[in-house]
């Protein structure tokens, strides 16, 4: 689960979170929609101490990131069981898919082996890329790129998910086939964070919607509450021009 109350974030003398209170439960998918620079991705980084919040409570997974310092062993746990997903893949390009998927679990959890590759293959599997073990990145789509991405995530065995718009660097075309892998893991319980302008996606997979403005996060609540019967104006003005 993670817990935030009143927390604040700010970047020189730019205040981009407001003292935001809110809770993901554990097993449940929440979409973070609002306009640009509303401060969505810096919410969503400071949940895996991308970012270090200035002031307010927050808690992940037990673990309290409201302390200015965290120590390494406390820092590893984090990353271990808090997986990122970005808009750019951010795959190590000279590396295999395989070998990309093999990497973290290698140097950050120290395990060793045949053990990790057939967890690596689990996880292409679930992706649906095992014949694409052997390729490099290049080598591939961009909606293949993304699913390589998640499953190297997974690999770490995370027990909560961020995703920061992973289908906007995307063709059209390729967006579903991530969206898919996406519904797959919300319906197996993952925990979800994502950060989304797939309207539809947050409509159909999200069990609440956070709508960020201006550093608060504006109105919550179901995704039919938030989607279909918005409170505010700019909830009104922002879902129009979504659609
Ligand atoms: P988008 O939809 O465009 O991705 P966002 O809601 O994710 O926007 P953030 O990336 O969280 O917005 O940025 C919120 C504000 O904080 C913006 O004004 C941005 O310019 C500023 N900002 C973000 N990161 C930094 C940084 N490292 N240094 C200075 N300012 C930053
Ligand atoms: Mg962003």
């Amino acid at each position: 689960a993670i817990i935030f109350e009143g927390i604040e974030k700010s970047f020189g003398s730019l205040k981009v979170l407001q003292g935001i209170s809110g809770e993901i439960h554990r097993g449940e998918v929440v979409a973070i929609i609002g306009s640009s620079g509303c401060g969505k991705s810096t919410l969503l980084r400071c949940f895996n101490r991308l970012e270090t919040i200035n002031d307010g409570r927050l808690v992940v997974n037990g673990i309290d990131l409201s302390r200015p310092k965290l120590n390494q062993k406390q820092l590893r746990r984090l990353r271990a069981q808090v997986g990122m997903v970005f808009q750019q893949f951010n795959l190590f390009p000279h590396l295999s898919v395989l070998e990309n998927l093999m990497l973290a679990p290698r140097l950050v959890l120290g395990k060793s082996g045949s053990q990790i590759e057939e967890q690596a293959r689990f996880y292409l599997e679930k992706v649906g890329l095992v014949e694409k073990a052997k390729a490099y990145p290049e080598q591939l789509s961009g909606g293949q790129k993304q699913r390589v991405a998640i499953a190297r995530s997974l690999c770490m065995n995370p027990q909560i998910m961020l995703f920061d718009e992973p289908t906007s660097a995307l063709d059209p075309e390729l967006v579903g086939e991530v969206l898919v892998v996406m519904q797959q893991l919300a319906e197996e319980g993952m925990t979800m964070v994502v950060v989304t302008h797939e309207m539809q996606f947050a409509r159909d997979v999200a069990h609440r919607v956070f709508f960020m403005d201006r550093g608060c996060v504006a109105e919550q609540g179901s995704a039919r509450a938030v989607l279909t019967q918005p409170k505010s104006d700019r909830l009104r003005t922002f879902l129009s021009r979504m659609n």
